[in-house]
């Protein structure tokens, strides 16, 4: 028998992908699915998983004291707390839900109910992101002046509710959310001061296909999050600057590139010639002048998630994703939004 037990309301791609998750972990089980779409129910049947006969009656199952809410973002609000009303403990897909207004509903029905809710931000196990956070960490690259973090595809926005609006589409709740949890995770302590972004929409009308957000960190780090979708040729997944070095992850999975001066006289440069003229500026290190490395990235175990939620409901350990962290990510997704539109830098308060 095991201690935990899961019900999982939205029964799609990701729900798919949370129970092969759960049944790598010892004390966690899934009972049973509800999701609107009969073709899903049906797909669950054929993997021998239980299908409730609707949303109410997972709800009304006493065994289950987990939900996770995987369905399209908007309804994720209206689950949850009708989750939590029920006595359920929620973990919601990203993003939580579509603005601050709704997340605080839910932290409200979190306090009224009882009941822990919490979001599945798993990017925070990438394992090219935890790589980036040690290296600012360890200090290599001397004073970092600025991070760039970018995803880059080619096809657009996928799916269908994806393209639109009212279903909280769009790549800066989609991808956004991801990329901005991490850049707000390097500097905990430290304020964001300013935020000028820029959406695109390049396939899609009604909502960005991608974003270009230009953030302004209290300790003086300049950081550009991107989500790009109609990119033939990706530009690097990470690149760090600092005063003594940089760099640079160039995809998923690939090692970190670390190029740093090793103070070898430099007097001598010599410069570019190009068809119009000539640059010591931009000319390339001498290879004498410089240390290249390459480390393989960090690991991470994605599991501990859930393992961190089981234990965060026995009273063992706190929860590594804090609803205050989601909540500043919200806030700034709401200030990408009113500067793209107003076309302005958006400053937080002091
Ligand atoms: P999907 O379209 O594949 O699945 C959503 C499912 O929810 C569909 O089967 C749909 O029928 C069902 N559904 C819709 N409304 C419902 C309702 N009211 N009650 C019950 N079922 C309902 O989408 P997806 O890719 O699985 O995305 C689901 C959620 O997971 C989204 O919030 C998305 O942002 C998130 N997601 C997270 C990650 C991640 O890495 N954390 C990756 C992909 C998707």
């Amino acid at each position: 028998m095991k201690k935990h037990t899961l019900a999982m309301v939205g029964f799609g791609g990701m729900a798919g992908w949370h129970y092969d998750l759960i049944e790598k972990l010892d004390n966690l089980s899934v009972a049973g699915i509800w999701d609107i779409k009969e073709q899903r129910r049906e797909y669950a049947r054929s993997r021998q998983i239980h299908v409730y006969e609707s949303q109410e009656a997972l709800l009304a199952d006493e065994q289950v004291d987990l939900v996770l809410v995987a369905t399209p973002n908007d309804v994720h609000k209206s689950i949850a707390i009708e989750a939590m009303k029920a006595g359920k403990n929620v973990i919601s897909e990203k993003p939580v839900t579509l603005c601050s207004a709704d997340l605080q509903e839910m932290i409200n029905a979190s306090k009224q109910y009882g009941r822990f809710l919490t979001v599945h931000q798993n990017r925070r196990w990438d394992e090219d992101f935890l790589t980036v956070k040690r290296l600012m960490e360890e200090g290599t690259l001397g004073e970092v002046f600025r991070l760039e973090s970018r995803v880059h595809g080619s096809r657009g926005i996928p799916g269908d509710w994806r393209q639109e609006a009212e279903h909280g589409g769009g790549m800066v709740l989609d991808w956004g959310v991801h990329l901005l949890d991490q850049a707000l995770m390097f500097f905990p302590g430290v304020k964001l001061k300013r935020v000028y972004a820029t959406l695109t929409n390049v396939t899609n009308q009604l909502v960005d296909d991608g974003f270009t957000a230009d953030l302004g960190f209290a300790n003086g780090i300049h950081m550009i999050v991107e989500v790009g979708t109609s990119n033939f040729i990706s530009l690097p997944r990470w690149y760090v600057l600092g005063t003594d070095g940089t760099a640079m992850i160039e995809d998923w999975g690939e090692n970190l590139k670390i190029v740093r001066a090793c103070g070898a006289d430099e007097e001598d440069v010599v410069p570019v010639r190009t068809a119009a003229g000539l640059t010591k500026t931009m000319a390339p290190r001498r290879e004498d002048s410089i240390f290249t490395e390459e480390r393989p990235e960090e690991k991470s175990d994605i599991c501990d998630f859930y393992r961190n939620v089981m234990a965060v409901l026995e009273g063992r350990e706190e929860s590594l994703i804090k609803l205050e962290e989601v909540a500043r990510v919200m806030r700034l997704m709401e200030a990408i939004f009113e500067s793209a539109q107003k076309q302005q830098v958006i400053y937080f308060e002091k």
